[in-house]
């Protein structure tokens, strides 16, 4: 696939930034936009891959922004992204669209220029262009407390109403112990990264040669179209292409006596995928649709163990809209199994965010209203005989 990307907010932009490193790094072609968008000009400054005159500060001459961000405050941020419409919509008109098959917009929801200033901009972007505009959502983890929570809950309610799909990943299944925060999140990005360049570059190679198998962008893009979120389910295993004789036996692929052997790695490396960690743990069983991708060397994926990955991911997935193919990377020394779950229902920790949300607002509101009358208390006389001014 062909692609725009743009990040909003802090985790947003280091998300697009790690994309942009894999893709380097693999060879890959999928970013052909880039943009970043923030209010906090600090932030704006930590990319290493996004070009500087792709990245947009919004707010700078907002009140309550000034270029130091929106402190965690949603309805700021969203605020902040309309006041500064036009000059977004400015940049988007860089957006050489025809070059692209779909935008993707990325965002830490527990914070406030990404969960706030991300759907105005998804809206800008849906009503600027026919193309299909996905969304990259960090949902917080427990530990931050209930603020993030309610922005989140609040903030995903938007982005899955206004995007064609919103794709999800979970702070608190990523979190691990012995790190610092800022520790994980470097390997959760990274992570994050490699998933979703290897799902949505699938199908980028369209002018050269492709093998009869490939999956095709518009395949993702099916699978995509549900309107929900997804989840992604991820697995390697290193090719080492001289010690297995790879590339010689499967020349002769039909009559091999290992094509077995194979057919069953296959299979394996797709079950692992889905029952490792996906982006958000979920019930593999209430997903609408699936998508697997087999992405390597053409020599290391066999046919046959295509198949039967397929035909197990549509009894696990319970749907009949499972399609199966293959990214072929003639370098590469590993083969990765890819699959997306798209539109699952059964999701645990939107339910814990959505709870913890509730308890958070009631809160706020409880503090606010003690608040209120703890100042009047402080400020009236105890029998109520001294008048204001006006
Ligand atoms: P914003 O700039 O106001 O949108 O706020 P941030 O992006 O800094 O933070 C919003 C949320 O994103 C936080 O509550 C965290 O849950 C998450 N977050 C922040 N930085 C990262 C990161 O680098 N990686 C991941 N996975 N999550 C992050």
């Amino acid at each position: 696939m062909k692609l725009a990307t743009i990040g909003v907010g802090n985790a947003g932009s280091k998300i697009i930034d790690r994309m942009l490193e894999f893709e380097e790094e693999t060879g890959r072609n999928l970013c052909r936009h880039v943009m970043v968008i923030n209010s906090a000009r600090t932030d704006l400054a930590k990319p290493d891959y996004v070009p500087e005159d792709r990245r947009v500060l919004i707010g700078d001459t907002h009140q309550k922004a000034k270029g130091h961000g929106v402190g965690g405050d949603v309805a700021v941020g969203a605020e902040v992204a309309k006041h500064d419409i036009d000059e977004i919509r400015r940049t988007f008109d860089d957006i050489e669209i025809h070059e692209v098959d779909a935008i993707l917009v990325a965002a830490g929801l527990g914070g406030g220029t990404g969960s706030g200033a991300g759907p105005v901009v998804i809206d800008e972007l849906q009503k600027m262009y026919d193309e299909p505009v996905y969304g990259l959502g960090i949902l917080p983890g427990k530990y931050e407390g209930g603020r993030p929570a309610l922005n989140a809950a609040r903030s995903l309610q938007s982005f899955v109403q206004k995007v064609d799909n919103l794709i999800a990943f979970d702070n608190d299944a990523w979190r691990s112990r012995g790190q610092t925060i800022e520790e994980g999140y470097e390997d959760m990005n990274r992570e994050l990264a490699i998933r979703i360049v290897t799902l949505l570059a699938a199908g980028e190679i369209d002018e050269t040669e492709v093998a009869e198998n490939a999956m095709d962008s518009s395949d993702v893009m099916r699978t995509l179209d549900t309107s929900g979120i997804s989840s992604i389910g991820y697995a390697s295993t290193p090719i080492d292409r001289e010690a297995e004789g790879l590339l010689d036996r499967f020349k002769n692929e039909t009559t091999d006596p290992s094509e077995a052997t194979d057919a069953a790695k296959i299979k394996g490396l797709v079950r692992r995928a889905v029952n490792s960690r996906l982006t958000l743990p979920c019930d593999v069983s209430s997903a609408d649709r699936a998508l697997v991708i087999l992405s390597g060397p053409s020599e290391a994926i066999a046919r046959k163990g295509v198949e039967s990955a397929r035909q197990w991911l549509e009894q696990e997935a319970d749907t009949v809209e499972v399609l199966a193919g293959d990214d072929p990377r003639p370098n590469s020394d590993e083969l990765a199994a890819v699959v997306l779950l798209s539109n699952v229902t059964e999701t645990p920790r939107v339910d814990e965010i959505q709870d913890q949300a509730v308890d958070a607002q009631n809160k706020i509101q409880k503090l606010e209203d003690e608040r209120e009358d703890d100042i009047n208390d402080l400020i009236t006389d105890d029998d109520n005989e001294i008048d204001p001014v006006i």
